[in-house]
Formats: structure tokens, sequence, C-alpha cells
């Protein structure tokens, strides 16, 4: 049998390895020791190697080494061998400990030199993936032979590896004729198959984390390219869903008083007692209206118990793959009719399910053990909605929905229910009641004469809500559990402007709900046929409504309802999804269109904004453990002044022809104002210097750190203006991330203490007569305008979509009455009070008028 020979500087560990081989491999593989020039000394002695090679026997020697003398010692030991016994001895470039333990396993196994070598050299291979630690562009050999190719690449997208990147990743890696894994370098040692939609998505990868993908295969090489460039793209998404997208709320089609009601936590786990009649629950508010009706609940299926006599495993396993079949039709057909790309996206996404190896794999081993495949296939798919339900993401949290959704497809089918829902027929007036809402289930509900939608779990980015908000009904999700308790056909009223089901209402507020909804309609319709008319309160300070946008298409639809001006033109949209940075000429373009868009009205350009939640892989930062505290926003274009360059120029030379401003992102500190004061000082002087007349321009700061807020009034005599970034202000204040559903009640910009540094802001430029701006989501929302202009903000700038609602509001508001309003809301403890105290008001506002938004009694 071959043998083995450990040489190292040391004695004691050469002694040590020779110890511990055969308590690993056994005893039979013969080991001799050659450390140390003797026991005492460090160092290597060819001597000693020889005299180890002839201990291990007759047969052939594997040499394993330390460090780097210790070859030469092995080599010069060969030079006293002759030449056929030479042929014996195999130098071997393994580590010592772990080389020598895996070539004795081989060897004890009965396999050969050449295995013994090969698992040698590949004998870090497990640690180095444990730790993911294998440098990028490894090719190493898999236990079988086969080469594996390795390539990192870091996950830009703000929502992580969620459905829809994964399923790009399933249908690229499927194009080539390679196996294809991945891994989650902060986890590596989970390892998914690309073939696996679920495996995938359970890495948990989320932004900024490393993807780890290896390949083997003809053409794993290729493979590998391409997959990694679709992630270094960030898959294309541009608007990825987890962010949330300024004025979602107006995307949601809130309407006035339709904020986001805080407080919707998670379904409890225990069921709570039915709640009372006059019961107020408060969800999230995903499209909007008011109805009244009586609830029925849709309960999924739980248990089946099979009929008839058993079949052969054979037998159910070909029923799976017809309902399977089955269904990919079904899905396909709703993916061909859906009204929008993103719909469409998440039915494609929702047929990879059908082909996933961890779904396919256990409902298989199952079944061949003798279980029905309907019972086979749900279990499978409970377990990976479980495996989804765990993860600390939100976002992938919400897919457990679809995994589910598609396993009550295939079930319905093997258990011989109707395809879908649809020979349900539901009464008109109903209103449908889901622990969680399903995409299919909005698929099927779009023929049904519901009256409105209610949901105990679910939140605004799951796949369902996205796809509700193009139904004609109100829809509210993340209820809680309460509204389960509700015994079938009990009488309820919605409020999908607000997030409200009222249990049993009296008659009093279905009067004040359909009036409301009356009032929304009307103040809707006036709203808009007024939208050209500037924004006055009664006293007659005229504010500002100006649009917040990213392109030039959106400039034109922000004139068009009435923006007077583009209060922030959000550039970062011209720079994301592209390989590379735009050049100065294509930027100059963009910018005048949107510039002529709105003209006569002024530009308010904010210098590339990324980083955090809108990362940008051409200028990533290294990785940050906490990107929003990290180098985002104008910290990053400081470190690559030659973009803020191009862009400031492109800017300056758009400024020669239209009134245009220059605002400067995430500015924490006086010297990063002064330091970009003085660099568009310097380009627009090289400008003038090359004939173009660019007068001064206005450089501004958003505000949105609360240190910025703080010293306010230091910065105001050397900024021309302000503008208050409430979202980003309101995360940083109230220590809750913007895109976390789960800290998303405390994320509320009427908090008192957002509201304070704004009113110390507007104070801080009175001073120095600087105006101030507003052009965060608070900007846009009913329950917030009237305070902001009571704080003496002098524009909002909003989506284009709600401006003419908000200059309809301001024109109803008078100066004294919102100073007033502020001036409470300063005083009072936590946003719930101030918004409690904000909807008196509106509702103060509808009795004058009698077309307020106006408000519900009862349940505030
Ligand atoms: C803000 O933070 O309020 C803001 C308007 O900037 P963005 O949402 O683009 O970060
Ligand atoms: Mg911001």
């Amino acid at each position: 049998m071959a043998g083995l020979v450990i040489v190292s500087h040391s004695h004691r560990l050469a002694e040590g390895v020779v110890e511990l081989v055969p308590q690993v491999a056994g005893p039979t593989v013969p080991v001799a020791a050659a450390g140390g020039l003797d026991a005492e000394q460090i160092g290597t002695s060819p001597e000693r190697i020889l005299e180890a090679m002839r201990q291990v026997g007759e047969g052939d020697v594997l040499v394993l080494m330390d460090l780097g003398s210790a070859l030469l010692s092995a080599e010069m030991a060969l030079e006293f061998l002759a030449p056929e016994e030479r042929q014996r001895i195999r130098l071997v470039a393994a580590p010592l400990v772990e080389g020598a333990v895996a070539a004795a396993a081989v060897l004890a196994a009965g396999g050969d030199v050449e295995g013994a070598v090969r698992e040698a050299r590949e004998a870090l291979r497990p640690k180095l993936d444990h730790l993911g630690e294998a440098p990028a562009g490894a090719t190493t050999v898999e236990p079988g032979g086969a080469e594996v190719v390795r390539v990192e690449v870091v996950l830009p997208n703000p929502a992580g590896l969620h459905a829809r990147p994964a399923g790009q990743l399933v249908r690229e890696a499927a194009r080539f004729d390679a196996r294809i894994w991945a891994r989650n370098k902060r986890q590596p040692q989970r390892r998914a198959s690309l073939a696996s939609l679920n495996e995938l998505a359970l890495l948990d990868a989320r932004q900024h984390d490393t993807l780890i993908l290896e390949a083997s295969g003809p053409q794993g090489r290729e493979a590998l390219e391409a997959l990694a460039a679709l992630v270094r793209a960030g898959f294309g998404e541009i608007d990825p869903p987890a962010s949330p997208t300024p004025g979602g709320d107006q995307e949601a089609g809130l309407g006035p008083g339709g904020a986001a009601v805080a407080g919707a936590g998670p379904a409890p786990a225990e069921a709570p007692a039915p709640p009372a009649p006059g019961t107020v629950l408060e969800g999230v508010a995903v499209t909007p209206g008011v109805a009244w009706g009586r609830t029925v609940q849709r309960r999924r299926a739980q248990a089946w118990t099979p009929q008839g006599p058993d079949r052969p495993p054979e037998e159910e396993w070909a029923r799976l793959e017809a309902a399977l079949h089955q269904v990919a039709a079904e899905l396909a057909a709703l993916q061909a009719g859906a009204d929008a790309a993103e719909a469409a996206a998440i039915f494609e996404a929702q047929a990879l399910f059908l082909q996933d190896p961890m779904l396919l794999e256990p409902a298989r081993r199952a079944v061949e053990a003798g279980q029905p495949a309907a019972v086979a296939w749900l279990e499978a798919c409970r377990a990976t909605a479980a495996a989804y339900r765990e993860l600390a993401n939100p976002l992938l949290r919400q897919r457990a929905a679809d995994v589910e959704d598609v396993g009550q497809r295939v079930f319905r089918r093997l258990t011989g229910q109707a395809a879908d829902p649809a020979g349900e027929r539901l009464e008109p007036g109903t209103i449908l009641v889901v622990d969680e809402l399903w995409p299919s289930d909005v698929a099927w509900l779009r023929d049904q004469p519901v009256a409105a939608v209610c949901a105990a779990q679910g939140d605004r980015t799951s796949h369902a809500a996205i796809l509700a908000r193009s139904l004609a009904v109100p829809v509210i999700v993340g209820l809680g559990a309460a509204i389960l308790q509700l015994p079938e056909g009990t009488p309820g009223a919605v409020d999908g402007l607000r997030g409200r089901f009222y249990v049993a209402p009296y008659d009093g507020t279905l009067q004040a709900l359909a009036q409301r909804a009356a009032h929304w309609q009307a103040l809707e319709r006036r709203a808009r046929n007024e939208a050209g008319q500037p924004a006055a309160l009664r006293g007659g300070r005229r504010v500002v409504v100006a649009a917040n946008v990213g392109t030039p298409e959106e400039a034109r639809e922000a004139a068009r309802l009435g923006a007077e001006g583009v209060g922030l033109f959000r550039t970062e949209v011209l720079f994301v999804g592209r390989p590379q940075l735009p050049d100065t000429a294509a930027q100059e373009a963009l910018y005048r269109q949107v510039a002529q868009a709105v003209a006569p009205h002024p530009v308010v350009l904010r210098t590339l904004d990324v980083g955090g939640d809108k990362p940008l892989p051409q200028l990533a930062p290294a990785q940050e453990a906490n990107p929003f505290l990290g180098v985002r926003g104008l910290r990053l274009t400081l470190q690559a002044p030659h973009v803020l360059e191009g862009q400031v120029r492109a800017a300056l030379r758009v400024a020669a022809d239209h009134p245009l401003r220059l605002l400067l992102p995430m500015v924490s500190t006086l010297d990063e104002l002064l330091t970009v004061r003085r660099l568009v000082e310097g380009w627009r002087e090289e400008l003038q210097a090359e004939g173009v007349a660019v007068p001064p321009v206005a450089l501004g700061i958003m505000v949105e750190v609360p240190s910025a807020a703080l010293v306010a009034e230091r910065l105001a005599p050397h900024a021309d203006f302000f503008s208050l970034g409430t979202n980003d202000l309101t995360q940083y204040t109230l220590a809750a991330d913007r895109g976390n559903p789960g800290v998303r009640h405390l994320a509320d910009g009427l908090h008192p203490a957002v509201l304070r540094l704004i009113g110390q802001v507007v104070e801080a430029a009175r001073v120095h007569r600087r105006p101030v701006a507003v052009c965060g989501e608070l900007a846009s929302d009913p329950e917030a305008i009237p305070i902001l202009v009571g704080l003496g903000v002098d524009e909002l700038s909003m989506v284009p979509q709600a401006i003419p609602t908000a200059k309809a509001l301001i024109r109803q508001l008078e100066e004294a009455a919102t100073r007033d309003l502020a001036r409470e809301a300063l005083a009072l403890a936590t946003a719930a009070e101030v918004r409690a105290l904000a909807r008196q008001f509106l509702d103060g506002l509808a009795t004058k008028d009698g077309e307020g938004p106006g408000r519900p009694p009862g349940g505030d």
C-alpha cells in the first residue's frame, strides 16, 4: 500500500500529523514523520526525509511538506535515490494537515495514488467554501474530476435577490450546458442550485451581499460571465419594488386623508376574540375607495382525505406532472393577459416554482414512499413557504404567499377542484376576507362583484398587493388576525383611503363614510379642473407646488397637472441600470428636456444621490455594513469628483438658458457645502472662459440628516435655499429604516420630533431670507400639508399626480389657522396624536366648505 511522509520544520508538528492521520483515516496507511533538523532544532533535513521514505515501505510514497525549504530538502532527498526508486515518490503540493488526512482517507478506502493526490490538493476546499473565501475566478476540481469555475459578484438590488431577479437567474442559467449553483457569502455553507428559484431565494441574499456563483460543465465559464453580468447590472431593476417610491401612496391611488395608517403590525400568532361592533381595525391601504357590505371569508384547503383506493407511486407522480403542466398553462395565460409588465413578471416568476427541485424533489420522495401526490406536493410547498417566513428580509418573507398560491393551484387540480375558484361566484356587495391575499385571488377577483377585499396579513410590497392596485374596489391588507374571527356575514365598511375596516358600523359612520367618498370624488374633480391655477392661502400667501420627477416624460406630465416647476429632479434615473455612466452631453440633453417641459418655471436639479437605497454598481463604495449611514449622496460624489463635475457642467450649460438651481443631497456638514460651492464656482468660471454665458446658479441643500437641520442657522448664510427630504430626515430622526415594513409604524414624518426639526429649519431660513421647500413624501400627504404650510414652508414638491389635490387643499387653508395647527402639533408627543389633530382640522374644513376630505365619526 502507498504511504505518506510528513515533512515539517517542526519535529513535534510532523509527529502530531502522524498521530492524527490514523485517528481519521484508520491505521492501515503507513505514515512517517520527517520533522526538524533533529528532535529539538527547527529546520528540515534531507537525511531524515530519506529515512522516513524508507520507513513507509516499498510502495508509492506521497510526500507532504510545510514551508518553503521543506520542498528543497525533499527534492534533495530524491537525489539520493536510484532513478527507479524515485518513480514511486510523489511530492504533493497540498496543505500539510488537511492534505495528509484527505490522501490517507482515499488510500485507506482502496483509492489509487492519483485519487489520493487529487483529494489532498483539494483538501482546503471545504474550509474555503465554508468561509466563502475561494478567490474570484478560481478554478477547482469537483470530487468527480470536473472543473469548477467560480466568480464572486456583489448584489446591487435594494430589494435583494427577490423572486423576479432570482427568476431571471434561473432562466438565464437554463440557457447553458452547465451545472450552476450559488452561495451567499454571508452563509456560504448553504448552496443553491440555479435550477431552483426557491433555493436561490432562500439564500436570503440582500443588497450588497456577495454571491458566489460556481459552475461546471462545457459552458460553465460562459454561463458565469452572463450570470455575473446580469447580477452586476442589478437585473435591470431601475425601480426595485422594495425601495419606497416617493409619493408611493399616490401611486397606490390614495386621496386626501389616505396616508398609511400606523400601527399595523404582523398578525398575532394567537387568534383573538371576534372584534365587537363599532371596532375599527387598521391596516395598510392598497387601493382607495369606500365600500360596505357583508363579510365572506375564503379559507384555503387545510386537509384532504384521499378518495378511493391507493394508486401506485408512478401513477401518482404522473398525475402530479400532469397537474403541473396544466397550472403552467394557466400561469402562462395569466402572464399573457396581464395589463402591466410588473404583473406579467409576477406570474412568470410563479411558473418557475413548477419546475423547482426544492419542491419537486421532496414531493417525489414522498410519493415514492406511498403518499398521494396532492399531499406530497402541498407538504413540499408548505415546508418551503415556512422557510421563507423564517427569513429576515421582509420582502422575501412575502414570497411565502407565492409558493402557497402555486401550491394551492396544483393541489386544486390534483383533487379535482375547479382550476381556479372561478366557479365560486361571490354575491354582489361581498367584502371578501382572507388570511393572506395571493396573486391568483386578484386574478379571480377581477370578474367578481365584490365590494372590497380585506386581508389579515400582508404588506404593500407583496405581489398580491402590487396586482391589487389595478382592482376597482378598495383593498386593505395587514388588518391583523382579528378580522378572521368575524362571523360570516358580519356587516362592515371599508375605507380604502385610510386603510380601515369598520366592524358592524353604526348608521352615522356609514353616512359619514359615504359623505367622505363623495367629498373626495368632488374634490378630485374640482382639483383637476383648477390644477393650472396657483395655490394661495385664504390670506393670500402663495405656496409653490412643484413636482418630483426623474424623466422628461414625468416633467411633461407634471406640467399638465399644474406643477409650478420641478422641485426635485432625481437625476439618478439617468445613471441607474446602465453599463456606463452617461457623458456630459447626454446629461445636458436630458436636463434641457426637463427644463423645457416646465418652462418658464424653474428646475431644481439634485446632483447624483446614490448609495443607501439607490445603489449604482459603477460607483459602488466598498461593501458597507450600514449603507444608509455610509458613503451615499454627496459623500459619494465628493469621492468621485469627476462624476460631480460632469453633472454640474451639464447643468450649468442648461442654466445658461433656463432657470435652474442645484440641490445637494445628504449634506451633513458645512464643509461639504463649502467644498461644492468652490467647485461649482470654478467650473462656472471655466465655462464662462469657454464662451458659455452661465449666470450665478443658486446652490441649495437637502436637509435630510438631523445634523443639517440642527445647524441650519449656520448653513443658511452659505446655502441659497433649503429642501427638506423628509423621507430620509424621518428615517434618521426616528432610527426607522424607510424600506423596512417592520418599522413602518415608527417612520412617520408627522412625528413631532421631525416637525420640530422642520420648524427649526424654517426659522433659520427666515433669518437669512432663504426659501424652504419640502420634497419628501410628506409634502403630498393631506394630513401633513396644513401643518407644513403652518410651519411656514414656501414650497411643496411631490409626485405629479398629487399636485391638483394638494393645490385644492392649500386654497382652503387660512394662514392663522394653519399657524395655530402647527403650534399645537409641535407640542404633541406622538405621530398618532399629530395625525388625529390633523384629521380634526381637515374635518373642520370639510364642514365649513362642504367639500373637504371629510372623516367618519366614531372609532377614531
Ligand atoms: C427624501 O429623502 O425625502 C428625498 C426626497 O430624497 P429621496 O427620497 O430621493 O432619498
Ligand atoms: Mg433622500
